[in-house]
């Protein structure tokens, strides 16, 4: 093909085909395949970020996104950007120059705390612990004593690369006790693990589209409740981030709607329908849902005669991480599933690569085909990554959890 660019004459060996992009069954841990209610409203018409039509649905999806959250905060609404784009909104926010946080550092998510926090400017005090293994109240309560001019305590109730579910109660307890903030990384847990911000006493929390709510990647809820904006808005110097500002961003969501950036209004309206889902679903019965698949995909993997890394009793549904004995190729097992039969699982972070596999369950995924399935793939490529399981004894244990 010949064209004309700029007066010169150029030639093209060939047009570029059309994408045909592989279906996946994405069991990693986040994205995850989206009800197809979903891939079709996100091709509706677009709308403008500041037609009327839409100032309609932004604060139908945020009243929406409040109700998920069951909070009555004002200041709900999703930042343009993925998981971590909340996590950089909620603590530049709340940070400023010198400030001091104690970062609850469960695994490699919460893990970002450090830096994002460091990079905004604060001292961060980082409490890390084993991976797969909760954070204990007698460490946070510690490192207040510690450090008393603390003014933020942040952590994750879902770390996703170590599948742990950390419980929150007696944390938020300490926290306020020494009139600290409370803020929560819910990006893998939202949708998947029972929260409630208002009764969980939570002052701020980032989640995320694409895992446990189960929408497309590219926007990231949060919600901050008086106390958090008050801290907001009596900062001395203006958040150094003109895209994160909460307060810009809240008037665009929840005020006049003046502009502020563009939104793009396709991936509102999937967030709009996830939501609409979780509501036809009942949020009790989607974390039940969540709870009994994570269960049955658990006792899957024991009866193979693999092992959980999370400590028991602390395993997250919505992510399982297997941990690998010396021998075990985690590459070839990924490789198998993805090449085999086009499902992706996640691998393991820093200390654990190589030695870990991540199976999630979020939002539709998380479902008794994808348990099974999964379940049957594994049986059969793990032979040859160094490690025979026990025939159909995977199945059956998934089974009897089911019957029960
Ligand atoms: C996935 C995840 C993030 C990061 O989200 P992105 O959408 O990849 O930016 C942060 N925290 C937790 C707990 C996560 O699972």
């Amino acid at each position: 093909m010949t064209q004309l660019v700029m007066g010169k004459s150029v030639t093209y060996e060939h047009t570029l085909p059309e994408l045909n992009p592989s279906y996946r069954l994405l069991l990693g841990p986040g994205p995850c395949n989206v009800d197809p209610r979903i891939l079709r409203i996100a091709s509706a018409p677009q709308l403008g970020h500041i037609d009327p039509e839409f100032f309609g649905i932004l604060e139908e999806t945020a009243q929406l996104l409040r109700w998920v959250f069951q909070t009555k905060n004002e200041m709900t609404l999703c930042v343009s950007g993925s998981g971590f784009s909340g996590a950089e909104a909620v603590l530049c926010n709340l940070l400023e120059e010198g400030d001091t946080l104690i970062a609850g550092s469960l695994g490699f998510f919460s893990g970002q705390i450090v830096e994002i926090s460091q990079r905004a400017g604060a001292r961060v005090i980082t409490l890390e612990t084993e991976l797969g293994k909760p954070l204990a109240p007698e460490v946070l309560e510690q490192a207040f004593r510690d450090h008393p001019e603390a003014r933020i305590f942040a952590t994750a109730i879902a770390e996703t690369s170590t599948g742990l579910w950390q419980p929150l109660e007696e944390l938020e307890r300490i926290t306020h006790a020494h009139g600290a903030l409370f803020v929560v990384d819910a990006v893998c847990g939202l949708g998947g693990v029972p929260m409630n911000i208002d009764e969980m006493r939570i002052d701020a929390c980032y989640a995320g589209s694409q895992k446990s709510l189960g929408a497309l990647p590219g926007l990231a809820p949060v919600t901050l409740n008086e106390r958090a904006v008050q801290v907001i808005q009596h900062r001395k110097r203006l958040v150094q981030s003109y895209y994160l500002d909460l307060l810009k961003l809240n008037r665009y969501w929840n005020g006049d709607h003046a502009y502020h950036h563009t939104a793009c209004s396709n991936l509102v309206y999937a967030m709009r329908e996830a939501l609409r889902i979780t509501l036809e679903e009942g949020l009790e019965t989607r974390w039940a849902r969540h709870q009994l698949h994570g269960e049955a995909l658990r006792a899957g993997i024991k009866a193979m005669g693999l092992d959980i890394l999370t400590q028991p009793g602390y395993e997250l549904p919505v992510l399982t991480a297997v941990s690998l004995r010396e021998g075990i190729d985690e590459v070839a097992i990924r490789k198998g599933l993805l090449e085999e039969y086009n499902i992706e699982i996640g691998g393991g972070f820093g200390a654990l690569k190589g030695r870990l596999i991540r199976i999630g369950l979020m939002g539709y995924n998380s479902c008794r085909k994808n348990v099974d399935t999964v379940l049957a793939a594994l049986e059969h490529v793990l032979p040859r990554c160094g490690f025979t399981p026990k025939a159909g004894a995977a199945l059956a244990a998934a089974d009897a959890v089911y019957s029960a």
